[in-house]
């Protein structure tokens, strides 16, 4: 059974790699993982779903964690229900197929994984920041967006991922001027930051 399980993540991450979707890093996983059991973390609001990968992680992680996830891709999205399927977890992943900034969401929730379009991470965490429970987490992948954003502006390739990581940096300057929360930036996986309501 375990190894079983197992093999299907092994799945799940090559199918990943084979179509270019960016699934959370392995260090990454790890982390997210432990906070929640750590935290006690009773449930979890993910923006961008992919292939379900790290949804699956997590419910895997804690066997009572209820999911909410939004993800805006169709076939990503048809791809999240089949694999949510296989694991069994569809009582407690609920998959939401809509673009998370027109969308509403009802409820309160102990961390709010923001791991979707990296440029609009403000606009993620100004509407989904009335849904977080008090002295709820808030953590976000890919502050560092794979080396990119500690490089000077000249060695960044392209006019889009020059937008691309200004916008992270922005984000990052907006977590820290934040009142509200207490934030930690961590150098694990692709960068993640921790912000914790006060
Ligand atoms: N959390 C996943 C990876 C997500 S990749 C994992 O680690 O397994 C980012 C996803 O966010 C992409 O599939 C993209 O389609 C989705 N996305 C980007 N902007 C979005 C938006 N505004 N609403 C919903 N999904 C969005
Ligand atoms: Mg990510």
């Amino acid at each position: 059974m375990v190894t079983n399980v197992e093999a299907m993540i092994r799945d799940i991450k090559k199918y990943a790699l084979e179509n270019k979707i960016p699934i959370i890093q392995d260090e990454g996983i790890d982390f997210l993982t432990t906070f929640l059991i750590q935290k006690q973390i009773k449930n979890v609001l993910e923006i961008g779903t992919a292939i379900g990968y790290s949804a699956i992680m997590m419910a895997l992680a804690s066997p009572n964690l209820k999911i909410t996830t939004i993800e805006r891709d169709e076939t990503r999205y048809l791809e999240a229900v089949k694999n949510i399927k296989k694991f069994q977890l569809e009582d407690r992943i609920t998959l939401i197929f809509h673009d998370a900034l027109e969308v509403n969401i009802e409820g309160e929730f102990d961390l709010i994984f923001i791991d979707a379009a990296k440029g609009q991470n403000i606009h993620f965490f100004e509407k989904y920041e009335k849904n977080l429970s008090k002295s709820g987490y808030i953590i976000t992948d890919n502050m560092n967006f794979h080396g990119l954003v500690e490089k000077e502006e000249n060695e960044i390739p392209s006019r889009n991922l020059r937008a691309l990581v200004r916008k992270i940096k922005e984000y990052r300057e907006f977590l820290e001027n934040n009142q509200n929360y207490q934030v930690e930036f961590l150098n694990i996986g692709d960068g993640l930051a921790v912000a914790r309501k006060e």
